[in-house]
């Protein structure tokens, strides 16, 4: 209804879908437009929201309608476009508006703080500080601490900031000024200067990458940069980067994981010649503030980060690039479940900016829009630097004796290149010594309580754990139903892998690189910089290997096991697999010295191995997508998921079954989207939960996008609802 005095919206963050009006009351209204945050009353509490709109509407009953308690910001917080953009993510992804928008907010800002830069005192690195490393303070780690946030800072250090991250900042820090490391400055420093010897002249491929991207540096356009690991796509985006700060724009760079491809952000700093700032989970509300202000304001005009930077405010942004576009951690996998890649594309569109998807491995989606030509192919077709593609073998290993899982002829390469003095890397898909743990007289096996799953034997630490729902028990000594002590491990994991081959390489050097490995602060650094420096002969680890490293001097990469990706439940799993397969192989031979890829498998002439190591991942793409067309699969049909989980299974098929009956009912004709289920989710018990889902599949989304659009509110309404926790993905 129509109100006499203005009603302002509010998106606040609350599992409800809608927003929420309030009364201006006699707050002034320029400091109640779009974007503006405001503190407002809520239940017996209040939180912080952002205005909507400002409107004369509302459908709630007047009488009920409460006034804002106090405006927060002078200035609206987000902009029209970024504003734009969240609306645009919550309809898209059917979330609600509040928990996006806040999601996109630093920690500061969340919390009503108000936006202005720091009047604290700033510290930065003088000449003898740049020059300075980590590990010349092995012996006084407090002092490695807060050094180690200046390195990660692009433009120096405030003391509120360091006083935010821990509470012992000030002696450290006056013992790093009295080593001469570091001074007082008046504001925020310029920044590093490159240390870049010259620039490398571009390969053919690359030059003429560059001017088609160059070509297309004022519009809204697409370019999919595919080109195999190691032929330089980093540097193509450092040289478009350049080019679009130098015509006064600011750049995104997003990569999957900051920590585990430092390098990527290492080589950007030390390139370009301008501020760069980083936005990743590492850092501390207060740097995560700054960086946020300075991009907002422009004076971070290249900005690297992880998914979430995808919503960081810009002054004026005039190029997005995603590097490793394939890789998962641009999904989010809860909460809000969102593509970074996929919103990446539509902020690109909405700002009529160009966008590069970089990959050696292209996602099938991906790659359809290729063929579609909806977004345009650039490829960047041979190593730069002279450096060969490693050769592919498949090792046979059935009826093999094996030694812990690795075969005879795996073992004799991994010798050879010890004797060469290069360094081999073999790839294990588990951490952990091994995924099973078994009484060899009774069948027993270690399964975890709370979930459809078996405990991983951690036999360093003597624990069982569960690497769904993170419950762990120690490890028994005899079997807990009859008591034999032959209990045995079955299959191998990271640990047991390298014990194998420390038996049989006593005098090699052998690291470990899993998530059980690299959990303490700087571990992972520092097995990386050993391997750099070739004091490691044999690297076993799981995927966080296959991620962007440059490993010079590894010339054999082995796969232990590559059966798992042939049959997994999951239609995406082949393509997971070949991914995963090339970009591991890509660590090999990226030197001087050319490599080899030994795969082993109990299924060697599997179509779908043939087919990749055949003929390609190109080829393997376009046959994989033929299929998906044909088996009605995404990208040629429109998938959601509705899930639901609860303590009893009952309740969770409850609710799903009534879901269903009112997506029925909605729908003008049962042809337009096909409600398929409930069925149990692939490990039904998880966390001590039952979890279920149901399908919706539509040829098009814009059926299925109307269905969602009433279908999602009207389940909240359900009284079923109020017992499971549900998701749409
Ligand atoms: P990618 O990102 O495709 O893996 P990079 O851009 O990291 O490839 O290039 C691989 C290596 O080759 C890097 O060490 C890089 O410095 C070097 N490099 C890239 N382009 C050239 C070039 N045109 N000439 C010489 N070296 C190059
Ligand atoms: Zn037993
Ligand atoms: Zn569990």
């Amino acid at each position: 209804m129509k109100t006499d005095r203005p009603i302002v919206r509010i998106a606040i963050p609350a599992p409800s879908r809608r927003s929420f009006d309030y009364w201006a009351g006699k707050h002034d209204l320029a400091q109640l437009q779009r974007g503006c945050r405001v503190r407002v009353p809520f239940g017996s509490t209040s939180r912080v929201g952002v205005v909507l709109e400002l409107t004369d509407h509302t459908d709630i009953d007047v009488a009920k309608l409460r006034p804002i308690s106090a405006t927060l910001d002078t200035t609206p917080t987000f902009s029209a476009d970024l504003l734009g953009l969240l609306t645009w993510a919550a309809d898209y992804y059917h979330h609600p508006i509040g928990e996006v928008i806040f999601a996109a907010l630093p920690a500061w800002l969340r919390q009503g703080r108000v936006a202005r830069k720091q009047a604290s005192t700033v510290w930065a690195l003088t000449a003898t500080g740049r020059l300075a490393t980590v590990e010349q303070l092995k012996r006084a780690p407090k002092q490695a601490i807060v050094f180690q946030r200046f390195l990660e800072a692009t433009q120096g250090v405030t003391e509120q900031t360091l006083a935010e991250a821990d509470k012992n900042w000030r002696n450290p820090l006056n013992a790093l000024r009295d080593r001469g490391w570091i001074e007082r400055t008046e504001a925020i420093a310029p920044p590093v200067a490159p240390q870049r010897d010259a620039a490398p002249t571009l390969s053919s491929d690359q030059a003429k990458a560059v001017s088609r991207l160059e070509a297309d540096l004022n519009t809204f356009s697409v370019h999919v940069l595919e080109g195999i690991t190691g032929s330089g796509k980093t540097e193509v985006y450092l040289r478009i980067i350049e080019r679009v700060v130098r015509a006064g724009k600011q750049a995104l760079l997003l990569v999957p994981e900051i920590g585990l491809t430092p390098q990527t952000l290492e080589r950007v700093r030390q390139t370009l010649p301008f501020p760069i700032g980083q936005m990743h989970s590492g850092l501390s509300d207060g740097q995560r503030m700054e960086t946020w202000m300075g991009a907002r304001d422009g004076s971070v005009p290249v900005l690297v980060g992880t998914r979430s930077a995808v919503f960081a405010p810009f002054k004026d942004l005039g190029l997005i690039i995603v590097d490793e576009e394939h890789d998962l951690s641009y999904k989010q996998q809860d909460g809000f479940r969102y593509s970074a890649r996929d919103i990446a594309v539509r902020r690109a569109q909405q700002l009529g900016v160009p966008i590069v998807l970089g990959s050696a491995t292209p996602s099938f989606e991906t790659l359809r829009h290729c063929s579609s030509n909806r977004y345009q192919r650039i490829e960047l077709t041979a190593r730069v630097a002279g450096a060969s593609l490693p050769a592919v073998k498949v090792l046979d290993v059935r009826s093999q004796k094996l030694h812990g899982q690795l075969s005879p002829r795996l073992l004799e390469a991994i010798t050879t290149a010890i004797g060469r003095g290069e360094q081999s890397l073999l790839f294990v898909n588990q951490r952990g010594y091994a995924p099973v743990l078994m009484c060899h007289d009774c069948a027993w096996v270690g399964e975890c309580a709370r979930c459809d799953s078996r405990l991983v034997w951690h036999r360093r630490d003597g624990r069982l754990r569960c690497h769904h729902c993170q419950s762990e028990r120690p490890a028994p000594a005899r079997c807990p139903e009859c008591e034999s002590d032959s209990i045995l491990p079955i299959g191998s994991g990271t640990e047991r892998i390298v014990e194998h081959l420390e038996e049989r390489f006593p005098n090699a050097a052998i690291a470990r690189i899993d998530r059980d490995s690299t959990r303490r602060r700087g571990a992972f650094e520092n097995i990386i910089s050993e391997i750099q420096t070739d004091r490691i002969q044999i690297l076993v680890g799981t995927q966080m290997l296959a991620k962007g490293h440059h490993f010079p001097n590894v010339t054999l990469v082995g796969i232990v096991d590559v059966d798992g990706g042939l049959f997994g439940a999951d239609f995406r799993a082949p393509e997971r697999m070949a991914q995963l397969i090339v970009q591991v192989a890509g660590r090999a031979g990226r030197g001087r010295r050319s490599g080899t890829v030994y795969l082993q498998t109990h299924h060697p002439e599997h179509p779908i191995l043939r087919r990749l190591i055949e003929h390609g991942y190109q080829h393997f793409a376009k046959a994989g997508l033929e299929e998906r067309e044909q088996a009605d699969l995404p990208p040629f049909t429109q998938f959601a998921l509705l899930r639901a989980e609860a303590a009893k299974p009952e309740v969770s098929a409850e609710f799903l079954v009534e879901a269903r009956e009112l997506a029925l009912s909605m729908l003008p004709s049962e042809d337009d989207v096909a409600v398929l289920g409930p069925v149990p989710a692939p490990m039904e018990r998880r966390g001590g939960r039952f979890r279920a889902q149901l399908l919706l599949q539509a040829p098009e989304r814009r059926p299925l996008h109307a269905l969602l659009g009433p279908w999602l509110p009207a389940l909240e309404g359900l009284k079923s609802a109020r017992r499971v926790r549900w998701s749409v993905d």
